[in-house]
């Protein structure tokens, strides 16, 4: 990305994210606790190793801001713990695999896919602002979905063939990484699909760059024929905090629905204390918790998983401290059902 005066400060920012473990461990003055700590020199070389090899897989990439929301030497940090590529990573796990949830069996046209009744589903770009190292579509073939509008044309078509679709996901990668000129563009077109009612979009960019939220972009929906609907993605309430409230209290100012989807995740989320604050955070701002998903069981994420036991329990006690509608849906997503199969 080229960057010059007049780029938003958004995309100087993304420009600007962090891609290098290295750096990432000097920024958080991890560096002694990761690399120079270890006394056997041959174990040290070889998870060195298989640390190269989980960032050959999924690269490291963190923005500015949600590494302002880390604290400095601690590598349990759970904002971290969600960025950090780890040796667990590259273990083969049976259950564990490439598309958790069928993703690729629900494509009916490049780059479209559907799932359930009445939606569908557009990978709009690849890029996020974030790797979150749990991500389901963290081995997704993004090179196979189309990058122009002109590429689109055929799939859009075949959106328009199909009237039963009344609500479009945008989803990716994120596509608020697109500038406000290819979003307003892609807009347009949908909303000459004359079945289209909805346009939801799948989001973590105001949680991880804040200042993607801007009057433009939300004019971009405002101003659109669809319905607007955010649903963003934070799982831990040290998310929710100044440049990242700011937004979201913006959004929901601006009169768009905002959801929150969190995926529980082992030693970052998976408390009731944690999970209630996140609920609180979230309600005290507008954006209701939607949904509390089990983790997709795709490969290098099985280190995060917590059992569905636990899950229901912790949802249970949840019931004891939140009004209902604060509560999350537990979640899980299996491929084939037609629809979210909740866990209780
Ligand atoms: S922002 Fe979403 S799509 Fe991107 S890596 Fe994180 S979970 Fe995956």
């Amino acid at each position: 990305m080229s960057i010059s005066e007049k780029t938003p400060r958004w995309q100087q920012e993304l420009a600007n994210a962090i891609r290098n473990v290295d750096e990432l461990y000097k920024r958080l003055n991890l560096k002694e606790i990761f690399s120079d700590n270890e006394e056997c020199h041959v174990e040290k070389a070889q998870n060195k190793e298989l640390i190269s090899e989980a960032i050959r897989q999924f690269p490291v990439l963190v923005t500015e801001s949600f590494l302002k929301r880390m604290t400095p030497a601690d590598s349990s940090d759970p904002l971290l713990l969600q960025i950090l590529p780890t040796i667990q990573e590259v273990d083969k796990i049976p259950g564990f695999g490439l598309d958790p949830v069928g993703d690729s069996r629900a494509i009916f046209a490049p780059g479209i896919m559907q799932k359930y009744q009445g939606r569908a589903l557009m990978i709009t770009l690849g890029q996020c602002a974030i790797h979150c190292r749990y991500c389901f579509r963290r081995k997704f073939p993004y090179q196979q979905s189309p990058k122009s509008l002109e590429q689109w044309e055929a799939s859009l078509k075949k959106l328009q063939e199909n009237p039963s679709i009344e609500e479009i996901i945008l989803s990716g990668g994120d596509p608020l990484v697109l500038n406000d000129r290819r979003l307003g563009q892609l807009l347009e077109q949908l909303e000459s699909i004359s079945h289209l009612q909805r346009v939801r979009v799948h989001t973590r960019l105001p949680i991880v760059l804040p200042s993607r939220v801007t009057d433009e972009l939300l004019k971009l929906f405002l101003y659109s024929r669809l319905q607007p609907i955010f649903v963003v993605h934070a799982n831990h309430p040290n998310e929710i905090v100044d440049d990242c409230a700011d937004a979201l209290h913006q959004v929901v100012r601006a009169g768009i629905p905002v959801l929150n989807q969190a995926v529980l995740l082992r030693g970052i989320n998976d408390t009731t204390e944690t999970q209630a604050e996140l609920c609180n955070r979230l309600i005290n701002l507008g954006v209701i918790p939607y949904y509390l998903h089990q983790l997709d069981r795709v490969d290098g994420a099985a280190h995060f998983e917590v059992s569905p036991e636990a899950g229901i329990k912790m949802i249970e006690e949840l019931k004891q401290l939140l009004p209902g509608y604060a509560v999350p849906k537990y979640v899980r997503e299996i491929p084939g059902k037609p629809g979210k199969t909740e866990l209780k």
